[in-house]
C-alpha cells in the first residue's frame, strides 16, 4: 500500500451541510435538534454551516455533541471598515470552527476570484478555522472537456502554501439541480484533484479530504461516498431536513 492509500484508509469522511440563506431561529433549532443524538455512533464527522445569524444559537444547542458548526464565508481582514461583512475571528467567536470558502454561488454572485479565496483561506486559518475550499466547473466547461484545467487552476490559485483544510469538488451544473455527476466522472475528477493536491502541497496533499457536492441525497450517497478519493459530501438542499442529512451520514464509508 502506498503512503497516500494508507492516509486515505485512515480518513473519516466528513458530511457537511451548507444551509445557504435558509434558517430562521425556529426552523434552525428544529433541524439541529435531532442531529445531537443522531450523530452518536456515526462512522463520519458531521458539520452544519447555517447562515451567520444562526451560528451562535446553533453552536449553543450543539455544545457537547459530535456535530461541528461552520460559517459559509468570511472576510480577508480581521476587523475594520467593511460594512456588512463578517471576519473569521467573528465566526470563531460565535462558536464556528469551520468555514466554507469559494462556493460557486459566491464566485458567481459576488465575483469572487481565486486570489480572493486564497486570501480568505489564509484569514480563516489565522483565526483558527478549518476552511473548506470549493472548486468546480460549469456545464459548458465540462462539455468543452476543460474541467481539469478549470479545477486545476482553481486549486492552484485558491490554496495557500501549507494548506491543510478540506477541498470540495462541486460541479456547478449538479448544485441544486437534482443532476449528479456519474460515479466514473466523480472518480476521475477526485483522482485528478488528489494528484494536483500532492503536486501543490507535497505529502500533506495526500491526506486532504476531498468532498463531493451536487444533489447528494440518501438514495445516491452510498454509491458516491464509496468512490475512491471521495472524503465526504458537501450537502445543500438535503441538509435542511435532519432525517435526509442523517441518512446521507449513515451511508458514509466505515
Ligand atoms: C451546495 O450548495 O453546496 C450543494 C451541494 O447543494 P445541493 O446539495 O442542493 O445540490
Amino acid at each position: 500500500m502506498t503512503t497516500n492509500e494508507a492516509m486515505e484508509k485512515e480518513m473519516r469522511q466528513l458530511i457537511a451541510g451548507n444551509w445557504k440563506m435558509n434558517g430562521l431561529a425556529e426552523e434552525a433549532a428544529a433541524i439541529v435538534g435531532p442531529l445531537r443524538s443522531g450523530a452518536n455512533g456515526l462512522a463520519c464527522d458531521l458539520l452544519v454551516c447555517p447562515p451567520f445569524t444562526q451560528i451562535a444559537p446553533i453552536a449553543k444547542i450543539l455544545t457537547g455533541s459530535a456535530v461541528a458548526v461552520g460559517g459559509q464565508d468570511c472576510h480577508t481582514d480581521e476587523k475594520g471598515a467593511h460594512t456588512g461583512d463578517i471576519s473569521a475571528a467573528m465566526l470563531r467567536d460565535a462558536g464556528a470552527s469551520w468555514v466554507i470558502l469559494g462556493h460557486s454561488e459566491r464566485r458567481q454572485d459576488h465575483h469572487e476570484s481565486d486570489a480572493l479565496v486564497h486570501a480568505k483561506t489564509k484569514a480563516a486559518v489565522a483565526a483558527g478555522l478549518t476552511p473548506i475550499v470549493c472548486v468546480g466547473e460549469t456545464e459548458a466547461q465540462r462539455a468543452a472537456g476543460a474541467q481539469n484545467d478549470v479545477v486545476g487552476g482553481q486549486l492552484a490559485g485558491s490554496l495557500p502554501a501549507g494548506f491543510a483544510g478540506v477541498v470540495a469538488y462541486e460541479p456547478i451544473w449538479a448544485i441544486g439541480t437534482g443532476k449528479t455527476a456519474t460515479e466514473a466522472d466523480v472518480a476521475a475528477m477526485h483522482l485528478f484533484i488528489r494528484e494536483t493536491l500532492v503536486k501543490l502541497l507535497g505529502q500533506t496533499g495526500g491526506g486532504i479530504r476531498i468532498l463531493y457536492g451536487g444533489s447528494v441525497r440518501p438514495a445516491n450517497a452510498g454509491s458516491l461516498l464509496a468512490v475512491p478519493h471521495v472524503g465526504g459530501a458537501l450537502v445543500g438542499g438535503a441538509s435542511l431536513k435532519s432525517e435526509e442529512f442523517l441518512g446521507i451520514a449513515r451511508a458514509a464509508r466505515v
